[in-house]
């Protein structure tokens, strides 16, 4: 019976032997090692990371190692470099299993840096500048580091209770050393380095490295794909995230050369192809989100220097890949390579192949002196094509997690089917299944580790720190992806007061711990958690997060002129929130790198405007940007056309300024309008500086020409509001005469009669309130509050007394409404009528039913009621009601076309 049983499970699951298409050993992964280095005099202690570093300096010490921006150090410069911080760090009692803390931008140093340590025979633990101080000081209290690498701007931020050593400013000191190599102490069971990842028990966890884990690694990667001195590999991960090692090590273990990307410019698409293009770059690696964008930019085939595409970090949907080979056309440069950061980087791989049917990319087998296994919870072989969890085992097996036996007792389990003494497989948190060729396919996590942008993040992490808030009694966080492609981190929180905690104070507090990934970008206050049947929280019944502006600090402030309002249009879409402040900022709205790089390449469509990523640390604001995009001189081409929501396959609507001129209150009509393009016309001399038109007749010509530049021929769909009807319905008119077709013609509560603004509005009372309010007003107040009333001149005639009065554009509207005589429309108009009285302006059909129409319009008018009056249509609650008329009324034309 035994025997029949594990028969059936030989032929049906794969193990080791069966996977691997070239088993290695210890023996000849060395003996291949030294054929590939042509160092036949090495003994096998030579083959650690910086002695294979060694061996290139000595074939080629002249040809360039590392470069950053303008900068760069050959190999024999990087070589002496690092050897006399190694002295300098033996000096200090640094070598084998002591481990010496790095903490720097990306840069020369930083590589001089963790060269030096490894050299000095030490395993470094990268520290990220820009992670919170708290997490940097858990890290340097549990690593007990004594030595911290620094660089002079960063020193005084970092806790002092060690040696500090900069490597810019303490230069002088450090290079008094010797120039020569060292004797290597090392063995392939000491330690490399300890990168730190993301923890479920509210601390982040140190996973420890050997040299041996990442040797075969780099063997690994320059077996099977060889890298020459002509070669150049991109270092694009942040030294704190474990494919860093390779991009580093890589190119410095077989002479080719390394090129740094700037700090945070790994982030930026635009960048990275430019760099790729320009340096000639052949190897990088990316997350898929990454590499979605990369393949986006619009010269990604300037990056056809690419040989090696490694994308890793994240399941590679079938669909992207196929974009790649569409944007790119290059076969056998992408690669999926799948691998925790215990099993020393990546641990599968996969070459893609655009003839494949996969719907997901296989993670594909194990690279070398690796063995993977699919098992059930019993830890039994699963059969092929069935899920289980995938473990690992070999030679990149982490020793552990610093200071965590019982964690490390608990993922590292002694092997069930390899009796050699001390033999352990990793248990991932994958689930996983053979598939009939052999390859494997990733199906997801088992636990609630998730993966954002390629970051690893623990949900318990973020809960723990959460319920540190004083205001927060229980919070759950999961990752939702409620749009296809855009994972978000979602936080609930059970208050424990009555007064809930802002979203402000919430990300505040979480920033101080956490790193920015890790941060939610919606939080949602409940009263309760939803509970299944056992009482557990039932995540599946979570609200879907609401594109509401979330509780900000920031008071809201809406966009003050038309480019501010194409931003806000802009952040809306991208942030999927509504509405958005001119002074929120991004990333408290929910933003983050990838989103940014969306926003600026939506920018540059919009402006012709390629902004660097950074702009937007430093100007996190729409009115900030907008400051940005002004000084670049880009509204030196004024136009009356602002594309509100130009987003959509049906035929664009053009709606006309009221007498305020400006079209910034159109902006909940057109987002109510959803999918539908709704393009507003704002009046010429609105900026102050060019001539306003005077008569109704120009203006109607003037905006034709401009929409006519977006569409060229008809059928057109034209509105506008009070004022603007009147200049929508000469439009239609002179575009009749053209030739062309309307669509549709929507008035909102416009009338036929000259001067009856003026006649129905009483300017004694008005004036009397407005003198009255200023008199009670210091002489800096009257002017803020003429300038205030200035501005709002749009929607109340309370405000818009003196403007009217006053500004040139209001005089040449008089102006323009006095001569306006309109000529009779051979189509068919909507009107929609206010029905509610307003203090200075009588329900509109008192006057004439239909507004004074009736004559004009040849084939009839559609009347539609609005429960609200003249000045507030365009408000809420109307304009909802208003927004599903016009739609249906629009819909309904371009279906009858
Ligand atoms: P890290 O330790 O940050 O490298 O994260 C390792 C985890 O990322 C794995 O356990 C997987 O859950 C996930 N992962 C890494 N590479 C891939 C891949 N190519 N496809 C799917 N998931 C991946």
């Amino acid at each position: 019976m035994v025997e029949m049983s594990m028969k059936i499970k030989n032929e049906n699951f794969y193990l080791k032997q069966d996977i691997q298409r070239e088993p290695l050993n210890e023996t000849n992964f060395l003996q291949n090692l030294e054929v590939e280095h042509n160092a036949s005099d090495l003994s096998v202690n030579s083959t650690y990371i910086h002695q294979m570093f060694e061996a290139q300096v000595m074939q080629a010490p002249d040809a360039v190692a590392v470069v950053f921006d303008n900068k760069y150090f050959t190999y024999q410069q990087l070589n002496q470099r690092a050897n006399q911080l190694a002295h300098y760090l033996q000096s200090l009692g640094v070598g084998p299993e002591v481990l010496v803390g790095i903490c720097i931008e990306r840069s020369l140093e930083m590589v001089v840096g963790l060269l030096g340590i490894l050299k000095a025979g030490g395993a470094y633990v990268p520290l990220e500048p820009e992670y919170p101080l708290e997490r940097l000081s858990f890290i340097l209290q549990e690593t007990q580091v004594e030595v911290l690498l620094t660089q002079k701007r960063l020193a005084q931020s970092l806790p002092t209770s060690r040696a500090l050593i900069c490597l810019d400013s303490d230069w002088e000191v450090i290079s008094q050393q010797s120039k020569e190599n060292l004797v290597c102490e090392t063995t392939g069971s000491n330690l490399a380095y300890v990168i730190y990842t993301s923890g479920s028990t509210g601390q982040p966890k140190g996973v420890m490295i050997c040299h041996a884990g990442i040797c075969n690694q780099l063997w690994w990667r320059q077996n099977t794909f060889p890298l020459t001195t002509a070669d150049k590999v991109l270092l694009s991960f942040s030294f704190s995230f474990d494919p860093s090692v390779w991009q580093i090590f890589w190119p410095l273990s077989c002479g080719a050369q390394l090129v740094l990307a700037r700090p945070g410019g790994h982030q930026d698409s635009a960048y990275l192809v430019k760099l790729i293009a320009e340096q000639q770059i052949t190897t990088i690696a990316m997350v898929p989100a990454m590499l979605r964008l990369f393949l986006e930019e619009r010269e990604v085939d300037a990056c056809k220097c690419l040989r090696y595409v490694f994308c890793g970090g994240e399941a590679l949907p079938a669909e992207l890949q196929t974009h790649f080979f569409t944007r790119l056309n290059l076969d056998n440069v992408l690669h999926n390579v799948y691998g925790p950061t215990e099993a020393s980087i990546d641990a599968t791989y996969w070459c893609c192949d655009r003839n494949s049917n996969y719907q997901i990319a296989p993670i594909g087998r194990p690279i070398a002196n690796t063995q993977v296994y699919i098992l059930s919870a019993e830890l039994q072989p699963v059969f092929v094509g069935v899920p289980g969890e995938l473990y690992i085992s070999g030679a990149g097996l982490a020793r552990g997690y610093l200071n965590r036996p019982q964690l490390t007792a608990e993922k590292f389990i002694p092997h069930p089917f390899n009796s050699e003494p001390g033999s352990r497989l990793y248990k991932t948190g994958d689930l996983a299944r053979f598939l009939p060729d052999g390859n494997i396919e990733f199906l997801g996590r088992i636990d609630h580790q998730l993966k954002i942008r390629g970051f690893r993040i623990e949900l318990e992490e973020i809960e723990a720190v959460l319920r540190q808030h004083d205001c927060v009694k229980h919070s759950v966080v999961m990752g939702r992806e409620d749009t296809p492609g855009d994972k978000r981190l979602v936080a609930y929180i059970i208050p424990s007061q009555e007064q809930a905690p802002t979203t402000s104070e919430l990300r505040c507090f979480l920033k101080e711990r956490l790193p920015d990934y890790m941060i939610p970008a919606v939080f949602i206050i409940l009263k309760s958690l939803p509970l299944n049947a056992n009482g557990k929280v039932d995540r599946h019944a979570l609200p879907a997060p609401q594109p509401e502006r979330p509780s900000l600090q920031t008071p809201f402030v809406s966009p003050q002129d038309p480019l501010e309002l194409q931003l806000t249009n802009l952040w809306e879409q991208v942030l999927k929130t509504y509405p958005v402040g001119v002074r929120d900022n991004f990333f408290e709205l929910g933003g983050n790198s990838l989103l940014a790089a969306r926003l600026f390449s939506r920018i540059e469509e919009m402006f012709s405007e390629k902004l660097p990523l950074a702009t937007l640390f430093q100007a996190p604001t729409i009115e900030q940007l907008a400051c940005i995009l002004q000084e670049k001189g880009r509204n030196t081409s004024w136009k009356s056309l602002v594309a509100i929501q130009p987003k959509g396959s049906k035929p664009p609507f053009f709606f006309v300024h009221t007498k305020g001129g400006n079209v910034l209150g159109y902006r909940s009509l057109a987002h109510y309008l959803g999918d539908q393009p709704f393009y507003g016309l704002q009046a010429k001399g609105l900026d102050g500086k060019q001539t306003p038109h005077t008569r109704i007749e120009e203006m109607a010509a003037d905006y034709i020409r401009e929409i006519q530049e977006l569409q060229p021929f008809g059928p057109y769909f034209i509105g506008g509001y009070s004022f603007g009807g009147l200049i929508a319905y000469e439009m239609a008119r002179q575009l009749q005469a053209q030739g062309q077709k309307i669509a549709a013609l929507v008035l909102v509560d416009t009338y036929n009669r000259q001067g009856l603004w003026f006649e129905k509005v009483s300017l004694r009372s008005k004036f009397s309130r407005h003198l009255n309010n200023l008199l009670r007003l210091t002489l800096k107040a009257k002017f803020a509050y003429i300038k205030q009333k200035l501005k709002q001149g749009f929607y109340l005639p309370k405000q818009s007394t003196i403007s009217l009065q006053t500004t040139p554009l209001q005089a040449a509207f008089d102006q323009a409404i006095k001569t306006y005589v309109p000529q009779a429309y051979s189509g068919k108009l909507l009107l929609f009528r206010a029905t509610q009285q307003h203090k200075y302006w009588s329900p509109s059909m008192k006057i004439d039913s239909q507004l004074g129409w009736s004559k004009l319009v040849a084939e009839g008018i559609e009347i539609k009621d609005l429960p609200g009056h003249h000045f507030n249509l365009l408000r809420e609650p109307c304009v909802q009601i208003l927004a599903e008329s016009l739609q249906a009324y629009l819909d309904s034309m371009q279906a009858s076309k």
